[in-house]
């Protein structure tokens, strides 16, 4: 017989029919009740074993974690809280699951704990309702441009150049680490490498995404990316996924309004194709919080929070206006930063991100035209000489979830800030070359795919919405 998944039995109508289900079992109680769960809903199968016509030695094997095939007869359940229910007529082990050894208890494990082993954790409630939400944003993700005409671009993820400045890239190599060649003066000789030049991991699509956008139009990036920061927070992976549209033609309000189309068309359909699962890590989030202080708590439910952000504007400030903000915060004034906001030009932290969105504004925030200084090369100058049309979402919870700019088209402004940057011009020819050749005003942003997942889910630490975290130190599985 065919194998029907559990989600298709709970959402139809139909009962009184043959099945076959196929799962790991979460719990088994009175040699009768079968918790069986096969991933494709949040919610449980209950499978009702026939004890006395089943061998005492199959009972023996229905563990939890052991992987089972039940056939049988898709009743109306007379018990609480589930629709249906199958009641067996055969019952085939697939795999067992030593209770005395399987990790996974039936009760609730840290995510500290969970984290150890990553390589079981998709088989909780808790981390298999975060990877089907991570797969319907990832879709929606696809779907949005897609249904705009914007074309998917695979960027290079080897890459010999370095969009955000030296220091925090992979290098990749062949070379023998033991004896590697040298050139005259001592230093390693990168021409005997693999492409005959250093290499890394990119950090970045967006150069190669802005030459796409110059013949595309509109075009969009989803791929892997690297960087070797040692940031070892809540919110940073040395490998993460980000999404970076570049369109041509559009300028900075252009920038920000697809930034909030893209999240709340993302949101949306993570509400609509994800009801339960948003719901069950709702009351997650709901108990977890009650560990924590009242004042600490979140003012509003992870579903209200999502649907506050569908439903409202992103509130557009400039950072001129951001630092005042800041600078006269009771905040502030009262030294409750880890870093005071004394005077203009200070780089933003996460803490005062967060204190803009949390506490002063009360919605995502998009902060525009940042000091110069404090931004990368390739971003539009504005007149004053002082600021660059950069825009970064800020999301509650979270801080930056986007960072994107206006880029500068002008050739000679683009070469004299890469010179005072001290940007590898030269090598860089082929970015120019795109100033050179048909230029024309365009921008583009990078949403970090994992920050998103983090703020959908409710989850809290970015290494529990990836399936197996790379940061400082950690490589496993
Ligand atoms: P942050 O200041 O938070 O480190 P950033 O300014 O370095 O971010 P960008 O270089 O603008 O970030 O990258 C674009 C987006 O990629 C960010 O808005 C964020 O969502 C995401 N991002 C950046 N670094 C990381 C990281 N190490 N891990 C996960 N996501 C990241
Ligand atoms: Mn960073």
């Amino acid at each position: 017989m065919k194998r029907i998944k559990i989600k298709d039995i709970l959402s139809s109508d139909k009962s009184q029919y043959e099945a076959c289900v196929k799962g790991w079992v979460r719990t088994f109680r009175n040699n009768q009740f079968i918790a069986l769960n096969d991933g494709s809903t949040i919610h449980n199968l209950q499978a009702v074993v026939d004890f006395e016509n089943t061998s005492e030695e199959i009972l023996k094997r229905i563990t939890t974690g052991a992987c089972v095939s039940v056939t049988g007869t898709i009743i109306t359940s007379l018990g609480k809280g589930q629709k249906y229910e199958l009641k067996a007529s055969a019952l085939e082990i697939l795999g067992d699951s030593d209770p005395e050894k399987y990790p996974l208890q039936p009760k609730k494990h840290s995510l500290e704990f969970l984290r150890e082993i990553a390589h079981l954790r998709f088989r909780t409630s808790t981390f298999s309702a975060v990877f089907r939400v991570r797969n319907v944003l990832s879709h929606a993700v696809h779907k949005f441009f897609q249904e705009k005409g914007f074309a998917w671009i695979h960027t290079p993820i080897i890459t010999a150049s370095d969009a955000e400045g030296a220091g925090q890239m992979f290098r990749v190599t062949t070379l023998d680490l033991k004896n590697p060649p040298k050139t005259e003066s001592g230093e390693i000789d990168f021409s005997q490498d693999f492409f005959g030049k250093s290499t890394n991991l990119t950090v970045s699509g967006q150069l190669e995404g802005e030459l796409a956008a110059m013949a595309l139009s509109e075009i969009y990036t989803f791929g892997p990316t690297f960087r070797a920061e040692n940031s070892n927070t809540t919110r940073h992976l040395a490998e993460f996924w980000m999404i970076e549209p570049e369109m041509a033609f559009y300028d900075l309000n252009d920038n920000m309004d697809l930034a909030q189309e893209l999240l709340q068309y993302v949101i949306k359909e993570a509400l609509a194709h994800c009801a339960d699962d948003l719901q069950f890590l709702n009351e997650r989030l709901l108990e977890e919080e009650k560990q924590k202080p009242q004042n600490e708590r979140s003012e509003m439910n992870l579903v209200d929070k999502l649907k506050f952000c569908v439903e409202n504007d992103f509130q557009r400030v400039t950072y001129t206006e951001a630092i005042d903000i800041l600078r006269e915060s009771n905040h502030n004034k009262k030294k409750k930063f880890s870093y005071l906001i004394d005077k203009w030009g200070a780089d933003l932290q996460s803490e005062h991100e967060r204190y803009l969105v949390e506490k002063h504004f009360k919605k995502p925030v998009i902060l525009i035209d940042y000091p110069k200084e404090i931004k990368a090369f390739y971003m539009r100058q504005n007149e004053d000489g002082k600021t660059v049309r950069a825009m970064d979402v800020l999301f509650p919870g979270i801080g930056e979830i986007i960072g994107g700019s206006q880029r500068e088209e002008r050739y000679d402004k683009l070469l004299q800030r890469m010179q005072e940057m001290h940007i590898p011009h030269e090598e860089m020819y082929w970015y120019l070359d795109t100033r050179r050749f048909g230029a024309c005003p365009h921008a583009g942003f990078g949403l970090g795919f994992e920050r998103l997942v983090l703020f959908v889910t409710g989850m809290t630490n970015i290494r529990d919405i990836i399936a197996f975290a790379r940061t400082p130190k950690n490589c496993e599985f």
